[in-house]
């Protein structure tokens, strides 16, 4: 529930009100507007009784926000959220961010061959993982720890943040020792523990949409963060299964402006897993950018025919710089200044 107070309520009024919340066994946070001030109640399991709220002295009105999601929410929390991740902001109608690199972390060689990559085609941040979520048992499953300092080294030799995933509440102080950014891949999104120690972190997260989730689910999940005290979350839209098979995942780009509309955190998109087709991946990073996604996540290899996972939708050196090329245009296009800040 939010409760709006009138323009003119004193601060002793609010405070009144936020004793009220309390005494109900909830938990208030007042919102400063430059018009009124909001207070929203938190910790509700389901709708709230305001009949002890709604007349007291400057309450001009109650609001019932019955979705899953209040922190995460637009009605919360009106200012879109800047998340920072050394430096490099997402959200806000900043200029996009081009987050890329490989799908896993392979070799030294292959780690640094990447970010020099991504580095001269002008993407600011490297991806890489070490825990691999593999569908089936039998497929290389990440080189774990040693592989986050390779993928350290590579960020930090080419001046890029980096991003990783965690799969497990254990290897989250690893991974937080070496990447600027932690990854919460589409198969954790409702690892519920999993999000609540990330929330605690106060890192920034990276978290992806579950293949099945609905939007709800989707900012739900974030909200399972935000609830720990770390607004710090990036949102990524990598595609939703259907009944199509023509792609690996079908990418859901209409999820882009409607979580604009609904919440303030930031949004990027992955083609890669979203199509799990190289040649599509262009077309739909510049479609991602249209639709107004604050960043757009690739996979990109020195030599996709040998990578260990996810060759086919992985970008080479030259089609990745082909690709910024055009990407440049199209954010010149749309208005964006020429460098970030
Ligand atoms: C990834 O980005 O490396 C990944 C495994 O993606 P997803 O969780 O979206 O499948
Ligand atoms: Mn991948």
């Amino acid at each position: 529930m939010l409760i709006v107070m009138h323009h003119h309520a004193t601060a002793q009024q609010i405070d009144q009100v936020v004793a009220a919340v309390v005494a109900m066994g909830l938990k208030a946070e007042p919102i400063p507007g430059s018009l009124r001030t909001a207070i929203g109640v938190l910790g509700n399991q389901g709708y709230v009784d305001d009949s002890s709220i709604r007349n007291l002295p400057g309450v001009r009105e109650t609001i019932h926000v019955s979705k899953p999601y209040k922190m995460a929410s637009r009605d919360f929390h009106p200012q879109p959220t800047v998340v920072d991740v050394a430096g490099v902001r997402f959200g806000n109608g900043l200029r996009p961010v081009m987050i890329a690199g490989p799908c896993s972390i392979e070799t030294e060689e292959q780690m640094l061959a990447a970010a020099a990559i991504v580095k001269a085609a002008g993407g600011q941040m490297l991806r890489g993982g070490a825990f691999k979520p593999r569908t089936g048992p039998h497929s290389f499953q990440g080189l774990g720890v040693p592989g986050l300092s390779l993928l350290q080294q590579a960020g930090q030799a080419h001046g890029l943040p980096v991003v990783t995933e965690v799969m497990r509440i254990e290897q989250l102080d690893a991974v937080m020792r070496h990447a600027d950014m932690i990854q919460i891949g589409a198969r954790n999104m409702q690892n519920f523990d999993l999000l609540k120690e990330v929330g605690k972190s106060g890192h920034p997260v990276l978290l992806k949409r579950g293949m099945s989730a609905t939007l709800e689910e989707f900012l739900a999940a974030a909200e399972y963060i935000l609830a720990e005290g770390n607004a710090q979350v990036v949102l990524c839209e990598r595609g939703i299964r259907t009944f199509e098979r023509a792609t690996r995942n079908t990418l859901d780009l209409s999820v882009v402006p409607l979580i604009k509309e609904l919440s303030h955190l930031p949004i990027v998109v992955d083609p890669s897993h979203a199509t799990g087709k190289r040649a599509l991946v262009p077309v739909m990073t510049r479609a991602a950018l249209v639709a107004g996604a604050d960043g757009v996540m690739i996979e990109v290899h020195h030599d996709p025919a040998r990578a260990l996972c996810d060759g086919a939708q992985s970008l080479s050196g030259d089609d990745f710089q082909g690709l910024m090329i055009e990407v440049e245009r199209l954010l010149a296009f749309l208005g964006f200044p020429p460098t970030r800040e």
